[in-house]
């Protein structure tokens, strides 16, 4: 980090004295400055979000469901964004020139994201066009900076999110023989899987060694970038079989960020929308496991006192970047846009925006 980037880091950085107010106190100033802004201020928040900050979103939703709602929100002003740094970007794209996105906390990334560089992008798409030619087609999960959705934008891909994966590889898979998924190798393969591909005809991308992982690459037909999620492989087949043990009656779902092994031996998987929409639906007195964040867990535990609900790891931690965002950044972020004095600013530059833009086009055009 050079010294500007620390002086800048700092200059970012909440003061101390939001971590010794009262949360009574805080909740009024931000439900104040709400109600002063009115609709120039639309503040979206992922279902991962703490309680303390969920509680101000305008609208709560998963990566899909938020990213549609920037898209169509013309009236905001501001965008004060409650997830994670990718999710601030992708709603800074999808929004208006004269409407600004603002990130509480700086901070708030997301490791996954982290694990795709453009750098090793491009070499690694060098390498499979001389090993495949022009038949592969790349894919990214929106959880991916808006570099990699440019790349992906420039080379005729599309993101997608775990709400609509299916559908975006079936539409790839008739573009092109072979597809490129960046950044979450469990999603990709969970997808491809489910659309009847064997696992032998998919080879994990190593961007530490620059190489795809097989012997047999003529038979590869989806490549999987070396990433994962932290918060969800600490679900483990150990969990799901202590639980089976314990509870035969219970069901057990899971989001396809899981890996392969979890989802195989879990009686349902699917996006954080499909999660909340089954608990939802499901039977009184039904008792249910849940592989997925935290939070999330916690509050379908609390909204749904008539079934009987736990996480499938029951020492699991919330997504820490997640957290980062939490009541007194959202207070702060909100009193320095009420001072005109705006932190946290996302901006993605116009070139990388145009390319990423595509790609989420693309997306957007299929669900
Ligand atoms: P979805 O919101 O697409 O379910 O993704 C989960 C997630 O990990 C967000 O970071
Ligand atoms: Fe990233 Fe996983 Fe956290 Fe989502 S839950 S923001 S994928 S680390």
């Amino acid at each position: 980090m050079s010294i500007f980037d620390v002086l800048t880091a700092s200059a970012e950085m909440m003061p101390s004295h939001y971590k010794d107010m009262s949360t009574g106190e805080m909740e009024k100033r931000v439900a104040a400055i709400k109600r002063d802004f009115g609709k120039r201020l639309f503040i979206p928040g992922h279902h991962y979000q703490k309680d303390e900050v969920i509680q101000f979103a305008d609208t709560a939703g998963d990566s899909l469901q938020l990213a549609q709602v920037a898209e169509k929100n013309k009236e905001a002003e501001y965008i004060v964004f409650c997830g994670v740094h990718f999710m601030a970007e992708t709603a800074d794209m999808l929004t208006d020139d004269n409407q600004t996105v603002i990130l509480p906390d700086m901070r708030a990334g997301c490791s996954m994201a982290d694990m795709a560089d453009i750098q090793q992008t491009d070499k690694a798409w060098q390498e499979l066009q001389e090993l495949y030619g022009n038949t592969i087609i790349p894919l990214t999960y929106v959880n991916s900076t808006a570099e990699i959705k440019a790349f992906v934008g420039r080379h005729g891909g599309a993101t997608v999110t775990s709400s609509n994966a299916r559908s975006v590889l079936k539409w790839a898979f008739k573009q092109k023989e072979r597809i490129l998924f960046l950044p979450d190798q469990h999603l990709g393969r969970n997808t491809a899987y489910d659309l009847g591909i064997p696992l032998t005809e998919m080879a994990v991308w190593d961007p530490g060694q620059n190489r795809l992982l097989t012997d047999h690459p003529e038979n590869i037909k989806v490549i999987l970038w070396k990433g994962h999620c932290s918060v969800h492989e600490k679900f483990t087949a150990e969990n799901i079989s202590q639980l089976r043990q314990r509870d035969s009656g219970i069901r057990i779902i899971v989001h396809p960020e899981c890996s392969r092994e979890v989802v195989s031996l879990s009686d349902d998987s699917g996006s954080t929308k499909y999660i909340i929409d089954t608990i939802e639906q499901a039977e009184p007195g039904s008792k249910w496991a849940i592989g997925t964040e935290m939070n999330l867990v916690q509050r379908l535990i609390q909204s749904h006192p008539d079934k009987q609900i736990e996480s499938l790891n029951p020492d699991m931690c919330p997504c820490l970047t997640m957290n980062r965002i939490d009541l007194p950044h959202l207070l702060w972020s909100l009193e320095q846009l009420e001072k005109g004095e705006l932190k946290g600013v996302i901006k993605v530059p116009e070139a990388v925006r145009t390319e990423a833009l595509r790609a989420l086009n693309r997306m957007l055009s299929h669900t």
